[in-house]
């Protein structure tokens, strides 16, 4: 295996855009990246981060992100492009003969971008192309080199209002036909759920789950938890989890118990404590792992251990290689 301190080739393609663009509070924000935490014991793979976005007063590249991670114990990543942007720049940078060995993806059209596709039209006005357009280039697109999970899709009640007719129609066709398309492909299903628990449920008892289920940033509580264990999906835990008012995630954790559990960044976005708010990379995965560690009781080693493995199982990948 490559060391992951290899010095890249070259230079990793340019982030597509900047957090603050979409981040009002963007130019307030402390946007200097915290300190390395201690590295972990047993490496994990960080599930889900968006490497399309840019953040911190020091633009750093793709390769410089995997460096960082790769010396805490974060020795790999699964990056994820949510609209037809970073679909796009997301399925390049994968197909790129630069792309780090430590790095795979997934793409899918965001639930909140769903609803913008059936509109016509962005946050800014500009044209987009129907719904049914902009999946079947993320179906093609899933196809291509690096691709190993189809995400994230699902329901988001927080950013479009539900009661938006259309927008919640199309965020619904959209789901189901990524339920559809990670079936049709084998690969795993990765879950944007946020203020749409029930609607998630329903809907994917409806349509049959994807073998392997994953809810990215879990913010149920115990009992939605206990009901997406029960039926062998697997939630993926990110910063969110050490928060100070996320106690009823934590008891979801302690619920489930390590088995069924991941780790992921979400980044740049969920930053953990003690730097919410400042940028987020790969990084900084140990102080939630420590979280972890914490509320299921178990050493740090064997969470991470057990972390790992199941990461493993769920995308098949990386291959071997366990510490
Ligand atoms: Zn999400
Ligand atoms: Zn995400």
């Amino acid at each position: 295996m490559p060391s992951p301190h290899e010095t890249p080739s070259a230079a990793s393609p340019p982030p597509v855009r900047d957090r603050g663009d979409i981040d009002p509070r963007g130019t307030k924000r402390d946007r200097s990246w915290p300190p390395a935490p201690e590295p972990l014991p047993v490496p994990v793979i960080d599930n889900h981060c968006h490497l399309d976005f840019a953040d911190g007063d020091e633009q750093l590249s793709v390769h410089d992100h995997v460096a960082r991670a790769a010396a805490v114990g974060v020795d790999a990543q699964i990056t994820i492009g949510s609209d037809l942007e970073a679909v796009r720049w997301t399925a390049a940078l994968l197909a790129s003969a630069e792309r780090p060995a430590s790095l795979r993806g997934g793409v899918a059209v965001h639930p909140n971008e769903a609803a913008l596709h059936a509109r016509g039209r962005d946050h800014e006005g500009r044209e987009l192309v129907g719904l049914d357009a902009a999946i079947s280039e993320v179906s093609e697109l899933l196809r291509g080199p690096g691709m190993i999970v189809v995400g994230e899709t699902g329901l988001d009640w927080f950013r479009t209002s539900r009661k938006d007719e259309r927008a919640r129609a199309a965020q619904f066709d959209s789901f189901r036909a990524h339920i559809a398309l990670a079936k049709e492909l084998d690969l795993p299903l990765q879950i944007h759920d946020r203020d749409a628990h029930r609607d998630v449920l329903e809907v994917l008892d409806a349509d049959g789950a994807p073998e392997r289920t994953v809810l990215h940033c879990f913010s149920g509580d115990a009992e939605f938890a206990r009901a997406c264990a029960d039926r062998g999906w697997f939630l993926s835990f990110a910063g969110t989890v050490t928060f100070k008012n996320a106690q009823p995630l934590r008891e979801a954790l302690g619920e489930v118990g390590l088995g069924q559990v991941m780790v992921e960044t979400d980044a740049p976005f969920l930053t953990p404590v003690p730097y919410r708010g400042r940028p987020n990379s790969s990084y900084l995965i140990p102080l939630t792992m420590a979280t972890i560690a914490e509320v299921t009781g178990t050493t740090l080693e064997q969470a991470c251990r057990t972390i790992r493995t199941t990461t493993q199982d769920v995308y098949g990948w990386p291959v071997g290689g366990a510490a």
